[in-house]
């Protein structure tokens, strides 16, 4: 069964807090790569199409995630005070913070990409699995995260939580209507 590998780029920013020593604590930015590797959860049928799946609808809402929702995102742990600040004085971009258990490392990173990407696709259907997530924080640093880390975030995760989630979402902050009535 052959399978299907797709690449994708994207800025973002966080700042690592949990480890007292680290360089990682003030905000900072990376242009990074994911790489996600499909395995088809059907055979090919020889003849006619010769695809299980045209490759646009296979990444299609994996792509749009990334471009329109993960891309410029500020990455934080959920116990991060800065997610204070924004609640108290730019509600509106609290949209834009991605929330992790922990620290925002790339290994949780890409535990959380394998999730939402095997949630798109059981959304839509499709007869693939994931098999890895690769991101690439720097030319010379990747993450390979496979299944028994989304095994094991997901054991850390409520069900409905934002990895779980077939939406566009990034976190699990209620949305916001207006800084006046924002339900946070
Ligand atoms: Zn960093």
């Amino acid at each position: 069964m052959p399978a299907l590998e797709f690449s994708r780029r994207y800025a973002m920013a966080h700042r690592l807090i949990a480890d007292p020593h680290s360089k990682c604590a003030t905000p900072h930015g990376h242009n990074e790569i994911v790489t996600v590797r499909l395995a088809a959860t059907a055979p090919l049928i020889v003849g006619g199409a010769n695809h299980l799946a045209r490759f646009e609808d296979v990444k299609g809402r994996w792509h749009a995630w990334i471009d329109g929702h993960v891309d410029h995102a500020l990455q934080l742990g959920e116990a991060d005070p800065l997610i204070g600040y924004f609640r108290a004085h730019e509600p509106a971009r609290l949209a834009r913070l991605l929330v992790t258990p922990g620290d925002p490392t790339t290994e949780i990173l890409a535990a959380c990409f394998f999730l939402k990407l095997e949630t798109f696709l059981a959304a839509d259907g499709l007869p693939f699995a994931v098999e890895t997530v690769r991101v690439e924080e720097t030319p010379t640093n990747a993450v390979i995260a496979s299944r028994a880390d989304a095994e094991a975030l997901t054991c850390a995760l409520p069900e409905d939580a934002w990895p779980r989630r077939a939406d566009m979402s990034i976190n699990d902050f209620a949305p916001t209507r207006s800084p006046a009535h924002a339900i946070l």
